[in-house]
């Protein structure tokens, strides 16, 4: 292995040395071309090497990288607020930034317990969340996010915090079927509410279409807007993780948009740069912000790198690059193509179900498709796949632990939104020719 002192996740492993990114390719130092089906981790939606970004960028720099946003406000992140809170059509009040999605979860936590304690209930502390979802790698983040394996190793470390069952109809934990069920998985919310005491809840988060931990699930039509009533009913804020599923990923601008409800806070980060500067937000209504106004005045919560005006350029360049070249609308036409295409996978015997929204979309693989049970964990089923695709020059994100926190392989898919027919379709071959490929070697073990 070649030396480095760079320390990776994957502490034996050569990686690759990327050089150059254009459209939705990208090149490592051998030249070897790689279609970035992952959209380097679900990030990446106008594509690689887009100049105006860079020169924004650049004149940006120029003017002023960074200043203390504890002195100044800047134009660019003025301009940004305005066309965010434009994009809900007003539904979203105020932003506050930051630099990643771990931060932006915790500042949303933190957020809906000061909204309690200036609204006249400071016994409201106790976030409740979701099995089988992600919502950053801090400690606190990781606390509320129901990602068995990245949480194991830190639980000493993790706040006390609960979690329900998720929205999973493949792997419905109440033995339901999609069209009988009461949605006795947001019922479980009003249950845990009510044992945990009401007035100690400050809030419920969830991604409103999970990522990573179970290979993008969708909830049943219906879910989040019963969600949103026992919230309501009980005086708990709704947070939504759109970290991953923001800025056109799912079709929409945000993915609140598919299930006729308005959460209370949205957390940002991702696309919001589509992976040119790392920047991250919380969006507020006006009830909470309102209420802090009026009362204490302040909310403190903010860190070094928050709205420099550089990131904030960069999320205004990416922020009009997606609406002048349609690329939400394209992000839900491609989509539909992409899934289309994935069906055909289903052939393979271990291709247990292909879901999505948008571009963002997923593959559960199973030992059998009839009782769904999972491959042995000891067969790392879904890394190989992912090592197969990228021999191929293909990136795939592969997931471990989806359907019971321990097993389930899976891989999901985030391309740049500007992906055409033709390279989906080169995608779809490289996919198949991959997955064959393992099945053939378990098959001669
Ligand atoms: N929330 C969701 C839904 C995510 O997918 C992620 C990252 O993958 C995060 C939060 C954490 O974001 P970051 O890695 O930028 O801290």
């Amino acid at each position: 292995m070649a030396k480095t002192h760079v320390f990776r996740n994957d502490l034996n492993k050569e990686y690759p040395v990327v050089e150059k990114g254009e459209g939705v390719y990208l090149y490592d130092k051998e030249g070897k071309r790689y279609l970035d089906g992952a959209g380097g981790m679900v990030v990446v939606g106008i594509g690689h090497g887009v100049k105006e970004i860079a020169q924004a960028m650049e004149k940006q720099a120029e003017e002023v990288a960074f200043t203390s946003r504890l002195r100044f406000s800047s134009a660019p992140a003025e301009e940004l607020a305005e066309k965010l809170c434009g994009a809900t059509r007003g539904e979203f009040e105020k932003v506050y930034y930051a630099t990643s999605g771990s931060e932006a979860t915790e500042i949303s936590v933190k957020l809906a317990r000061k909204y309690h304690i200036d609204n006249g209930e400071p016994s409201r502390f106790k976030v409740i969340s979701r099995w089988g979802s992600y919502h950053g790698a801090t400690t606190g983040a990781l606390s509320w996010s129901g990602h068995v394996q990245r949480r194991r190793d830190y639980i000493p470390y993790l706040h006390d915090s609960t979690h329900i069952a998720p929205a999973y109809c493949y792997r419905c934990w109440f033995g339901q079927e999609p069209k009988s069920c009461n949605l006795e998985c947001a019922e479980a919310l009003e249950h845990e509410i009510l044992y945990q005491g009401p007035e100690n809840i400050s809030a419920f988060i969830a991604e409103p279409i999970v990522g990573s931990t179970l290979a993008v699930v969708a909830p049943r039509e219906n879910y989040f807007q019963k969600i949103r009533e026992i919230c309501d009913r009980y005086g708990v804020l709704l947070i939504l993780d759109e970290v991953m599923t923001g800025f056109g990923r799912t079709g929409r601008f945000f993915a609140y948009e598919h299930f006729n409800m308005i959460p209370d806070i949205i957390a940002i980060g991702k696309g919001l740069t589509s992976g040119y500067f790392p920047m991250a937000g919380v969006m507020t209504t006006l009830k909470v912000w309102e209420t802090i106004a009026q009362k204490s005045g302040s909310f403190v919560s903010g860190h070094t790198y928050s709205a420099t005006p550089l990131g904030c350029a960069v999320g205004n360049k990416t922020f009009d690059y997606l609406i002048e070249h349609n690329l939400i609308e394209r992000s839900a036409k491609m989509g539909k193509i992409l899934l289309n295409a994935l069906e055909t996978l289903k052939q393979h015997p271990t291709v247990g179900d292909v879901r999505g929204k948008g571009l963002m979309v997923g593959i559960e693989f199973v030992k059998d498709k009839e009782t769904k049970e999972t491959i042995d964990k000891k067969i790392a089923f879904s890394s190989q796949i992912s090592k197969e695709a990228t021999k191929r020059g293909l990136l795939v994100s592969a997931g471990v632990g989806c359907a019971d926190g321990q097993n389930g392989d899976s891989i999901h898919l985030g391309p740049p939104f500007i992906i055409t027919e033709e390279q989906i379709n080169d995608l779809v071959n490289i996919l198949d020719n991959a997955i064959f490929e393992v099945e053939s070697k378990l098959n001669s073990k």
